[in-house]
């Protein structure tokens, strides 16, 4: 948390970070031609998270800021994991987060053509041969950080049984697994990734775009290198992971002659009580602990938008964390204050009652029905104002009545007075209780000189409630959501155990009986709102129109804001 607060002195001082200063520097000297070529590159075998975000927000942002463009490239070489429907919700998430991409959307699998030429231009410099050696095999020959490699017995093949081979892995004539396509590098080299990589695999496995029509599929290292070459790309920018596969990525370059782009890396998001891991995600999804990649508890930008989260929130928390090479876990209470500060801004505020108790006006006439005016957004006063129905019988939150009120109590309790927002003051003079001795009902006067506001003779009231009218209200489900993990970092587990153990039993509290204003009849789905006093919710896909669902994005009390004013303070 400390680096996301240093990041954002950084900027908001005007300097750039590390990433920016490079490509204005690249800029300045021409290094490019004046050209900023960016990419955001996800492999479709998975949903998009928040750690995606903050690669979409940095490739994007840098594009429009320097004049630039950014492709959206799917790094699809891998058959097995990808699917389609991986690739239409990567394209809705990122437009959905506000990027264009224009007509520069790719597809790695576009390029198997050309890569397929460029490996033979490799075999033909002598600079790649086809190996025999089975997984474990490889794996052996490989060495280890201490230990150097050995070579091969298929290292020393003619560039002549080398082409025919590779030509006869692409016809289909071997086995899964049976040869590989290897750069002829160094098995002695220091850098295991520069010990012959394996450049193709053999996988007889139909591909969501091309099906068929390949038998050998390339590996992450020779395919980007070339993605990236082959879209005249100029900064690839990556997460530290891959620091140790520059020099691989420079060495294909290099050997191929091909355009060579910068590759660049920053260090990755991690959050608190979240995981980001796609196989992490997709196990939570398959286990059944989440209702799916959309649940609105899950870190992915789907589950984020079921949530109630704006984009402008997700961009404003990339804004804020900034990049740096140095990995760091950010504190979730970062995120949330971003969506609170933006929802705060822009949400319509209305009146719910999650846990209704019944209030009667006494002295208030049984058939009268009047209508009170309600500030829409005190933020933002174009929001204007909205009528709000009062009635004889009204629900209060179950929660703002004691019985034996204890010292800083000071909502309603027997003859006390509360305000009731916009509307009047109003004395509890009874609570009625069932054969078990539960409150079922209150019963309360009202003060007809307080409309609107004060008491004409001056007395105070400590409290302002919000309430319903009970024949106007909606019956509405309102989904309470929690961290999805107890521990901050998910994955500290004990010996045998895994990150399923951490998961947070009470992160969703289902509330079926509530009830809201009239006005919430027909919110659009995804449509946000300030419940007063309870927090920001937003109106559920699933929702029916007489029957609506609510999630509740994120509670009023905003911790990152306590514990700057403490840093502050300190
Ligand atoms: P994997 O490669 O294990 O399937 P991945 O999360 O790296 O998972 P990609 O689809 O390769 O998934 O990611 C696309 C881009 O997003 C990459 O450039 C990657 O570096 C970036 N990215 C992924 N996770 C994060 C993160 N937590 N923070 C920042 N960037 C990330
Ligand atoms: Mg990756």
């Amino acid at each position: 948390m400390d680096n996301a607060n240093k990041n954002r002195k950084n900027e908001d001082s005007g300097r750039l970070d590390f990433i920016r200063a490079i490509v204005s520097e690249d800029l300045r000297t021409g290094k490019w031609d004046g050209r900023v070529v960016t990419r955001f590159p996800p492999e479709p075998n998975g949903y998009l998270h928040i750690g995606h975000a903050k690669s979409i927000c940095l490739n994007f942002g840098i594009a429009a800021e320097f004049g630039g463009r950014c492709h959206l490239r799917f790094d699809d070489t891998n058959p097995e994991k990808e699917e389609q429907e991986y690739v239409d919700s990567i394209i809705e998430d990122v437009r959905w987060l506000g990027w264009d991409w224009g007509e520069h959307l790719y597809f790695g699998s576009d390029y198997f053509e050309k890569m397929y030429e460029y490996a033979v231009r490799l075999i033909e410099k002598g600079k790649a041969y086809v190996c025999d050696l089975n997984a474990e095999q490889t794996r052996e020959y490989r060495g280890t950080l201490t230990r150097p490699g050995k070579d091969s017995p298929y290292r020393s093949r003619t560039v002549e049984e080398n082409l025919d081979l590779f030509e006869r892995m692409r016809k289909g004539e071997f086995p899964d697994g049976s040869r590989t396509l290897r750069a002829k590098i160094d098995m002695a080299h220091p850098n295991l990734n520069m010990r012959d990589p394996v450049m193709y695999r053999i996988v007889h496995a139909d591909h969501h775009r091309t099906g068929d029509k390949w038998c050998i599929y390339p590996m992450y290292d020779w395919a980007h290198g070339l993605e990236d070459s082959i879209e005249q790309v100029t900064h690839s920018i990556c997460t530290l992971e891959f620091e140790n596969h520059r020099p691989l990525y420079d060495w294909f370059l290099d050997e191929l002659g091909a355009y060579h782009p910068q590759q660049i890396e920053f260090a990755r998001l991690n959050l608190t009580y979240t995981v980001m891991s796609k196989r992490k995600l997709l196990r939570l999804v398959q286990a059944g602990h989440v209702s799916g990649w959309d649940d609105p508890r899950m870190p992915t930008i789907c589950g984020l938008r079921r949530r109630g989260y704006s984009p402008q929130a997700i961009r404003e928390f990339a804004r804020r964390i900034g990049v740096n090479k140095f990995n760091s876990t950010v504190g979730i209470a970062l995120l949330e204050h971003c969506l609170r500060e933006d929802l705060n801004r822009t949400s319509p505020r209305v009146m719910a009652v999650l846990r209704p108790l019944k209030v009667v006006i006494d002295n208030y006439p049984e058939a009268k029905v009047i209508e009170l005016q309600a500030v829409n957004n005190p933020e933002d006063p174009a929001a204007g104002t909205r009528k709000v129905p009062f009635s004889r019988e009204l629900y209060i939150e179950r929660e703002d009545f004691m019985e034996e009120p204890p010292k800083k109590f000071f909502r309603l309790a027997p003859g006390r007075e509360v305000r009731l927002r916009y509307a009047y003051f109003v004395k509890c003079v009874d609570a009625v209780k069932d054969a078990d001795g539960n409150i079922v009902e209150l019963h309360c006067t009202y003060d007809p000189a307080t409309r609107g506001g004060d008491a004409p003779d001056g007395r105070k009231v400590k409290a302002t409630l919000h309430w319903v009218s009970a024949q106007h209200a909606l019956d509405a489900e309102v989904r309470l959501y929690d961290n999805l993990f107890t521990k901050e970092n998910p994955d500290e587990v004990g010996d045998g155990g895994d990150f399923a153990a951490n998961l947070n039993p009470n992160s969703l509290e289902v509330l079926k009986s509530c009830k809201v204003e009239p006005s919430l009849a027909g919110a659009e789905p995804l449509s946000r709102f300030q419940f007063e006093r309870l927090g920001y919710f937003c109106a559920d896909p699933d929702s029916a129109k007489e029957r609506p669902i609510f999630n509740r994005t994120v509670t009023l009390r905003d911790t990152w804001a306590r514990i700057q004013k403490a840093q502050e303070l300190g």
